[in-house]
């Protein structure tokens, strides 16, 4: 076994997640690249990073998340930084989403509780060190229409930071979060185009984001940061500062 930290990115397979593990990685750290559908994606970008290894899991299913905390076992023994990246969103109004999609959004929350609360009690406790790095999002203090269940997750996220950084006061395990704004990313693209200007006119750097711009932040939380806990990291180019 690497002596190398070891950093759990979930959906660490695209978009922003990718951003964060290759950075990660050029920290040094030997990243354990979670997915859920994006297989073919994860390896090749394990076979970019050449270390670490994939872990397959949907997070909104308690079962598959008790098997990835085994194989990461076995594969790391432990985990020194967590990045709760995977998100997942639907797009449609209060009055014609459904259920089922409701569900949807918040088993991911489930799911990322769930996972962190393992992480924490298997490995981080053992060593008394390590870092938590939930993604959130601007739309989680700002509100968004037809994305509710998407921002309520987001919010909580965010609260789950606070009271997690709280909770687990003398110990040197830091939580915090990184809200990113709008980032140019698959979940960004396949908004419709009026949507995007409209957002666009609403960011005073008149751009979107960059994945690796996210990734910057994630990294400083994971390595360099010693006394910022409990608290939300803005990236959005000036549209929110919290
Ligand atoms: P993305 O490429 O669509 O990434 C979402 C990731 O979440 C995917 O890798 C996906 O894994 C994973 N995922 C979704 N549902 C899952 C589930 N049930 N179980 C396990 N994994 C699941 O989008 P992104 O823009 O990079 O988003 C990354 C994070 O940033 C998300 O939390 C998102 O909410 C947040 N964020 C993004 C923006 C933005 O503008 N892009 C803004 C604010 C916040 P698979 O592909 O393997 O299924």
């Amino acid at each position: 076994m690497s002596d190398a930290p070891v950093a759990l990115v979930t959906g660490g397979a695209t978009g922003i997640g990718a951003a964060c593990a290759r950075r990660l990685a050029s920290e040094g750290f030997r990243i354990a690249l979670h997915y859920r559908s994006s297989e073919e994606k994860a390896q090749k970008l394990l076979a970019e990073l050449k270390s670490g290894f994939g872990v397959r899991a949907d997070l909104a299913d308690s079962d598959q998340i008790d098997a990835a905390i085994k194989q990461i076992k076995e594969e790391a023994g432990g985990v020194d930084v967590l990045v709760n990246n995977a998100g997942y969103n639907v797009n449609a109004p209060m009055l014609t989403m459904k259920l089922g999609e409701y569900d949807a959004v918040a088993g991911l929350a489930r799911g990322t509780w769930y996972l962190s609360k393992l992480i924490l009690r298997r490995f981080m406790f053992r060593k008394g060190t390590g870092r938590i790095i939930n993604i959130s999002s601007v739309v989680g203090h700002t509100g968004n229409p037809g994305q509710i269940p998407y921002t309520m997750a987001k919010a909580g996220l965010d609260a789950f930071t606070k009271s997690l950084a709280q909770e687990l006061a003398g110990r040197e395990i830091l939580v915090n979060s990184v809200a990113p704004g709008f980032i140019d990313t698959e979940m960004t693209e396949a908004l419709p185009e009026e949507v995007k200007a409209a957002i666009l006119a609403r960011i005073p750097q008149g751009r979107m984001g960059r994945a690796e711009e996210v990734a910057d932040v994630v990294a400083f939380l994971a390595t360099r940061a010693s006394y910022v806990n409990g608290t939300v990291l803005h990236v959005n180019g000036g549209m929110y500062g919290g």
